[in-house]
């Protein structure tokens, strides 16, 4: 069995700031982290690992700085990494990084059998939860999305989806794409041995560019990005606050009568 998990690296916020002149975000003083739904999704993945001996491959499209996710992924498990890093996918929209991705897919396809991809449901900077579907759509597969939990079972999936009214159990043929949003266990520990392996002289990382994929540069990147950020700025919040003096039971008809002004009740 093999299995490709994409893990992306992300600012280690969720409360991201920007810079009100440029409109980009401050990156000085925010360190980078595996994306935390990632996370999970190679902790799913091991979990398969544990119990039926899959091949883990983690890739990532980033700045080559990226590589560190993937190092971190193979010290806590992974078998091996695929960095994905060109000048030409920067400023991708979720078109053009699905599509990258989706690249990388069909080539390692052309290498070996892939029977699973796991995506995290969203990450935290870009937070669309579309690349995950985006991922499946482009490789024709079935995509089960929100799920907390995976077991394998005779060529197919059997999945637990955690949606906000409870929690649905599907069935899936494989090949398939899954994004997850929890796991049944807490991500396990990075090993030092595992580490020194990723970053030593024998580490079976490989960072392919454009050329490598065959994504050709008008559909990567900005390029191929089918969605423009004209403006980006943080929502202004202004709070007015009324004081309610008076007996309680004055402020009380006083509390009423506001919110009912506001039509809040
Ligand atoms: C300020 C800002 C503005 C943006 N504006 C737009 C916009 O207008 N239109 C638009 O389409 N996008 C926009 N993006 C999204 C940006 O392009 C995304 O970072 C990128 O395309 C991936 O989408 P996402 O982060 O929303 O991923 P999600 O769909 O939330 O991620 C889901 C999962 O997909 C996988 N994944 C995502 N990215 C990668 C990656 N690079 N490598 C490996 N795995 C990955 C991970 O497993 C992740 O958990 C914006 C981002 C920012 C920060």
């Amino acid at each position: 069995m093999n299995i490709a998990v994409l893990v992306k690296q992300v600012p280690d916020t969720n409360e991201i700031k920007l810079d009100p002149k440029t409109g980009t975000l401050i990156r000085e003083g925010v360190e980078s982290i595996m994306n935390p739904d990632d996370r999970l999704g190679l902790e799913t993945a091991l979990m398969l690992k544990d119990a039926h001996g899959a091949k883990v491959t983690v890739i990532s499209m980033g700045p080559p700085q990226a590589i560190d996710v993937i190092t971190e992924a193979m010290a806590m498990g992974a078998d091996g990494g695929v960095l994905l890093s060109d000048r030409n996918f920067a400023g991708a929209d979720t078109w053009a990084t699905s599509y990258t991705l989706g690249k990388a897919l069909e080539k390692l396809l052309a290498e070996t059998r892939l029977d699973l991809v796991i995506a995290g449901r969203q990450a935290i900077d870009g937070d669309t939860a579309q690349i995950g579907p985006q991922v499946a759509e482009h490789l024709g597969w079935p995509q089960v999305t929100y799920v907390s939990e995976l077991k394998l079972e005779d060529g197919s999936l059997r999945a637990w989806r955690k949606l906000p009214g409870g929690v649905e159990e599907v069935v899936c043929p494989l090949p398939a794409v899954v994004t997850v949003l929890d796991a049944p266990q807490d991500p396990r520990w990075a090993m030092v041995d595992r580490l020194l392996w990723a970053c030593g002289p024998k580490s079976p990382i490989r960072v392919w560019d454009a050329a490598d994929i065959e994504a050709p540069a008008k559909s990567t990147g900005l390029r191929g990005s089918l969605t423009q950020v004209m403006q980006t700025f943080s929502p202004k919040s202004e709070r007015k606050t009324d004081w309610i003096e008076g007996t309680a039971e004055e402020q009380a008809r006083h509390l009423v009568n506001a919110l009912s002004q506001r039509n809040l009740i």
